[in-house]
């Protein structure tokens, strides 16, 4: 069981006594939720190590999961600088909403730009389109060809795409390196996915040599 290091009276609330809480996925930092709580719900939390907030809607205490059997497991809790915000970071059982959505917030409302977002995203994303193609391949896919050839066929590629970007470093100019680099780093992932390595064991290793 949890302890917390304050007491609910130390917090500053509403009119009604709530205090709103943030709740995000304690390993991706997704947001998932806002909700309330008063001081019973504290309580509880803390106690039972489950969030337990209490509902404007139906003016009861909740249990997050309690009948979806979508719980929020307690991993971290802290208070904002102002004492007026509580953020939960949890494990989250199942989707955080009850509308069946892995976080609350579903209607986008606007957005800046497409790579307003983590650049590095796109590391991610490409290599589950290999990885897909991998499972479920697809007519006409040159990644599809690559693993239709095999290891040595992309053996190759790799070798091919690193002295192009030899080349291309070696001409005046940045452009053909930017493209260059970028097949190579392409044709990188369809051999990780050849040997089994995805960008979290690449992203553990460098982080491991620190
Ligand atoms: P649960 O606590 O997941 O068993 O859900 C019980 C009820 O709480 C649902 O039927 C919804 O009315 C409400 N509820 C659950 N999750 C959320 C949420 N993330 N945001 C707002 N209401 C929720
Ligand atoms: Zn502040
Ligand atoms: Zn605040
Ligand atoms: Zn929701």
């Amino acid at each position: 069981t949890f302890e917390s290091k304050l007491p609910f009276s130390a917090f500053k609330t509403d009119d009604k006594g709530l205090i709103p809480v943030i709740t995000q996925d304690f390993k991706s930092g997704e947001v998932l939720m806002l909700a309330y709580m008063n001081e019973e719900a504290y309580n509880k939390t803390i106690a039972g190590g489950r969030m337990t907030y209490w509902s404007r809607s139906r003016n009861c205490l909740w249990l997050k999961g309690e009948t979806s059997g979508h719980f929020q497991y307690l991993k971290e809790l802290s208070l904002d600088c102002d004492k007026d915000t509580l953020l939960a970071k949890v494990l989250q059982i199942g989707p955080a909403c009850h509308t069946g959505s892995k976080n609350c917030f579903i209607t986008n409302l606007m957005e800046k730009e497409h790579n307003s977002k983590d650049p590095f995203h796109v590391f991610q994303d490409v290599y589950q389109v290999i990885m897909d193609r991998k499972l479920n391949p697809k007519e006409g896919s040159y990644t599809n060809y690559l693993f239709d050839k095999g290891l040595d066929k992309i053996l190759k590629k790799c070798g091919e795409e690193s002295a192009e970007i030899i080349i291309a470093a070696k001409n005046p100019g940045a452009e053909e390196l930017r493209y260059e680099i970028a097949d190579y780093l392409y044709h990188m992932m369809v051999l990780m996915a050849e040997c089994g390595l995805d960008w979290k064991d690449i992203t553990q290793e460098l982080e491991h040599r620190k």
